[in-house]
């Protein structure tokens, strides 16, 4: 079989290899790699994941993709790696499930495809005896993800800047505490100058023997991981291999939704994929009309890391239904409607809903629920409660983040504060190590000179 290549879904690149599409991030015409087919599993092993830890089956699903790329025993060192927690299935009621997918080193679902990500790239820059510099600007999740996930890895080093004051205390601790190849730079300023400091940094020339990268969220590499979890659902949960379940998946940039979508063309049985939004709801409006929207500015809810007015890896879904999207979210070539309608079930979600949704399950079931994961249980009750649909079948609900990332909701809806995973405990007694920066770009560029030239 020949290698499988990625295309940019712009159509306006060349296509290139795994490697190449991991390093660079984006496509230089500014579109998102794909690749140009997706190979299929066959039915022998679906069979035999049922039997198989979560680790053994990263190694299956990947493999298929990176047999080319990746040696075998390389592949297999960092998947267990990677992935080295419990991936919970939590029976609710009938055949429903939640899948918690929140018991990473950052209790965030993140942790599957960053972990995944850092390791695959750390092989390539040893391979050709390269280091990077992954530079990032955070207001609190998304550094401790990247943080975390490039902990230890010898070819990578991070720096991190956050907002003084716009993070809260154990969103600083997840970064400062680590050390190692982690270094993290309070600024006296807001989110939006620290990201304006990295994109200069980017841009300037002084800087270029740094070997900058960013750890951006639309890379392939991010996107791959995110398929194995859909395996290992069906695996533990089917009755027979003709059993179809059902996945509701909380989303925003549509990322964990691809990582299903690719699971199922490799051949998982799936009966439908339920896209649960919050207000941001520019994807259900043009699932129904074939009009796209973006939403400018978008809405802010409760479900924060859902605030998504054009999910970025929606282009990646219109290609794959034989369409083309720019990435302002303009339509060169309509997808199939009629087949993505006929797979894809699309449901906006309300905040009053969210919150009744939190109270409803913790109540009805002592499921406990965040904000994010409580958009995907609303969208199971709107989709299975329908009597054309079959409300005894099998769903699963992908919870994305721990509840005792969001105490503030938990405590005003059910009155309690909810118990910290073991990875969120402990960290109050850690040293912290990080610099301070005046909100000055001569003076930022100037200790990174310091610091790693
Ligand atoms: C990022 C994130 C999402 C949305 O995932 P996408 O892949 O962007 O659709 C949902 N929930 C949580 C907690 C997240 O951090």
């Amino acid at each position: 079989m020949e290698a499988i290549n990625y295309y940019s879904t712009n159509l306006k690149a060349p296509t290139v290899s795994f490697r190449e599409a991991l390093l660079n991030g984006q496509a230089p015409d500014r579109g998102l790699y794909m690749p140009d087919r997706i190979p299929g599993l066959a039915t022998g092993l679906l069979k035999a994941f049922s039997g198989m830890a979560y680790p053994e089956m990263a190694f299956s699903v990947l493999k298929a993709f990176l047999k080319d790329e990746v040696p075998p025993g390389v592949l297999k060192k960092l998947v267990s790696d990677a992935y080295d927690y419990p991936v919970p299935l939590e029976h609710v009621v009938d055949r429903k499930y939640v899948m918690r997918l929140d018991r990473g080193p950052t209790a965030s679902f993140k942790d599957f495809a960053a972990r995944m990500m850092g390791r695959l790239m750390n092989h390539f820059l040893e391979q050709e005896k390269r280091e990077l510099l992954i530079l990032t600007a955070t207001s609190g999740d998304t550094g401790s993800a990247i943080a975390n996930a490039f902990y230890g890895l010898d070819n990578i080093r991070v720096l991190i800047l956050f907002p003084e004051n716009e993070v809260t205390v154990r969103q600083r601790k997840q970064m400062t505490t680590l050390g190692n190849n982690v270094d993290v730079v309070a600024v006296n300023g807001k989110f939006d100058d620290c990201q304006a400091m990295v994109k200069r940094a980017f841009a300037d020339k002084e800087l270029a023997g740094l070997n900058l990268s960013s750890a951006n969220s639309i890379n392939i590499g991010r996107l791959l991981p995110q398929a194995v979890y859909y395996f290992y659902a069906w695996s533990q949960l089917r009755k027979d291999l003709e059993d179809q379940p059902v996945f509701v998946i909380p989303s925003g940039n549509f990322g964990d939704m691809m990582g299903g979508m690719i699971a199922w063309r490799m051949g998982l049985p799936v009966k439908k994929m339920v896209i649960a939004v919050n207000e941001n709801d520019a994807f259900p409006v043009f699932l129904q009309t074939g009009q796209y929207n973006k939403i400018v500015p978008s809405k802010n809810c409760i479900s924060s890391a859902m605030n998504v007015g054009h999910p970025s890896n929606l282009a990646r879904l219109v290609a794959l239904y034989g369409g083309v999207m720019d990435e302002q979210g303009n339509i060169r070539e309509m997808p199939d409607m009629q087949a993505m309608n006929r797979d894809l079930t699309a449901i906006s979600v309300n905040d009053d809903e969210t919150k009744r949704c939190i109270a409803h399950a913790w109540h009805q079931h002592r499921l406990l629920l965040e904000p994010h994961g409580a958009v995907g249980w609303a969208g199971l009750d709107h989709y299975a409660g329908k009597p054309q649909h079959d409300g005894k079948g099998l769903y699963v609900v992908l919870e994305t983040a721990h509840p005792a990332k969001f105490p503030e909701h938990i405590q005003e809806i059910l009155g309690f504060d909810p118990e910290l995973p073991s990875s969120l405990q402990g960290l109050e007694d850690k040293d912290e190590e990080y610099g301070y920066l005046q909100h000055n770009y001569d003076h930022f560029r100037q200790y990174m000179l310091d610091l790693y030239r």
